[in-house]
């Protein structure tokens, strides 16, 4: 099936928020720099890619590595990137070489050199320490921090993402969500329109999960064809500038059967109590339990198998996290997801989410889908 392509409808200047990135840049370097000594550490190696796109902009990060010391950053990339590095990247000093490891060691002789221990492989630390002649220094989530709060370039990239997202379900629901259609070609069109709307690719695999599937909390799109009585869920994202979007609808085919719009109304209620709390200062742990005594009182809080949201940017994932082992707390800046749901074997089940800003004084939702109950005709 064919659409045409969809124009956007705001004025959307892409180019104007990379300036506003590269301008950023030192500022954003002087920060890092400021959490090495608590690290205990000179200089610090970035390995993993949304770390080494938010401090380069080089949009090829997994090919990329940066360098962050006391006076200069380097990206280090290879031969395949020279001109795009150089079109790409903010950082003046690039170090074109397939045989990285030793180009660092020799740019920080020396020093006690930080590394990201969640990413930098055992291998990798082996050679690295072999050139440096000395033992490197294990972090994690050193620039967790730093990510977790937006500057306003990433929110209007975010912004732009969710206003995608949205776009591209709205149209695929009028179009194609009816019986009989696989959920895989449901995912590839939702897929297409989201390109076609401006979007880099897809945040994650597309879900959609139908009928017994939807008790599935992660039911990537299958073959199953949808039925008439399908509450459907769809969880989907577009991804622009890097920037992640994340959201989920659930949406019946038909006439749905209960308990199932039952529980719809259940995890709405749960859903839009803990958006409605979203502000500066309401801990991550506070808004998961304020979702489930919503599920409790419908006896679904055992149903509610996973955490009630987490932040998204460079990665899908990333902090902060609302669940019950939650240590943090929001701050403006923060953009997160609230998603609760219930999934129950053989039955099915639900989630609804969506992306939300925390404000100066409360939060602004950036999923605008409808979130009412529907079923489709
Ligand atoms: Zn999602
Ligand atoms: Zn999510």
């Amino acid at each position: 099936m064919t659409t045409a392509p969809i124009e956007r409808d705001e004025p959307f200047d892409a180019a104007r928020l990379q300036a506003e990135a590269a301008a950023a840049a030192p500022a954003l370097l002087d920060a890092v720099r400021a959490r090495l000594p608590g690290a205990g550490a000179d200089a610090l190696l970035i390995t993993a890619p949304p770390n080494v796109r938010y401090l380069s902009g080089f949009t090829t990060p997994a090919d990329g590595r940066v360098l962050v010391t006391d006076d200069a950053a380097y990206l280090f990339t290879d031969d395949r990137y020279t001109v795009q590095a150089a079109e790409e990247s903010w950082l003046a000093e690039q170090v074109i070489a397939r045989d990285w490891l030793p180009r660092v060691a020799e740019l920080v002789p020396g020093q006690r050199l930080a590394i990201e221990a969640e990413h930098l492989t055992v291998a990798q630390r082996a050679t690295l320490e072999q050139h440096l002649g000395r033992e490197v220094v294990p972090t994690e989530g050193l620039l967790r921090p730093l990510r977790m709060r937006k500057r306003d370039f990433e929110i209007a990239w975010l912004r732009e993402a969710a206003r995608v997202t949205d776009q591209a379900l709205a149209q695929v629901v009028e179009s194609l969500l009816r019986p009989g259609v696989r959920e895989l070609d449901l995912a590839l069109e939702l897929e297409r329109a989201m390109r076609a709307a401006g979007a880099d690719g897809t945040s994650f695999e597309i879900i959609v999960a139908s009928g017994p599937r939807s008790a599935m909390p992660h039911g990537v799109a299958s073959r199953r064809r949808i039925e008439a009585g399908d509450l459907v869920t769809i969880d989907m994202g577009a991804r622009v500038g890097g920037y992640h979007a994340d959201m989920t609808r659930a949406i019946g085919v038909g006439r749905v059967r209960e308990p199932l719009a039952d529980w719809y109304r259940s995890v709405l209620a749960a859903q839009e109590a803990a958006v409605a709390a979203v502000a500066p200062g309401v801990s991550g742990q506070a808004l998961d339990a304020l979702a489930r005594e919503h599920l409790v009182e419908a006896g679904l809080a055992e149903h509610f198998s996973h955490s009630l949201g987490h932040g998204t940017g460079l990665a899908v994932h990333e902090g902060p996290t609302l669940s019950a082992r939650s240590q943090d707390t929001l701050e403006p800046g923060m953009v997160v997801t609230v998603e609760p749901g219930v999934y129950v074997a053989g039955q099915g089940g639900l989630r609804i989410e969506d992306l939300v800003l925390v404000s100066d004084d409360g939060h602004e939702v950036l999923s605008r889908s409808p979130k009412a109950y529907r079923e489709l005709a």
